[in-house]
């Protein structure tokens, strides 16, 4: 059973296709946080951005910053949000990789990634040191 993005990307279900290439498709959200709220997705089904290839991931990126331009100035927004729900438990709610371009506007009343989970924890300098050694070792 193939996600709804893919789905949309084989143009059997309806969506406002915005941009595409041989890898990659950008189409309007179906419930969007703002106007010109934008989906970028590989055409390949990728789960995660754990899982995508180098190479899907370069063109992935290169569709995001040729996008967030192209729906910044589409809307005369001030600025934009650019996130992946990367997982389930981040909010992923379709299994498969999309970066999401939100139109942000002065005064609009939406938070940053700071207000995603909205308290800031308390680490010591030893769990700081620990917790940057694992990721730089396994970077
Ligand atoms: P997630 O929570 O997985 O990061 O976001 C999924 C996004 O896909 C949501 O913002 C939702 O509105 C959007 N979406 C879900 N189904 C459809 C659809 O059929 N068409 C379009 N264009 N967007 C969809």
């Amino acid at each position: 059973m193939s996600t709804i993005f893919s789905q949309i990307v084989e143009g059997e279900i309806p969506a406002r296709i915005v941009y595409e290439d041989e890898a990659t498709a950008a189409f309007l959200d179906a419930n969007p946080l703002a106007p010109g709220h934008t989906l970028v997705v590989p055409k390949e089904e990728y789960e995660r951005l754990n899982d995508v290839p180098d190479d899907v991931a370069q063109d992935l990126y290169a569709t995001i910053h040729r996008l967030v331009p192209a729906v910044e100035d589409a809307v005369d927004a001030d600025a934009t949000s650019v996130a992946f729900n990367n997982g389930e438990a981040a909010g992923q709610e379709v299994p498969h990789v999309h970066c999401h371009i939100v139109p942000r506007f002065e005064g609009d009343g939406g938070g940053n990634t700071h207000t995603m989970i909205g308290k800031q924890i308390d680490l010591d300098d030893d769990e700081l040191d620990e917790i940057a050694g694992e990721i730089e070792s396994n970077a």
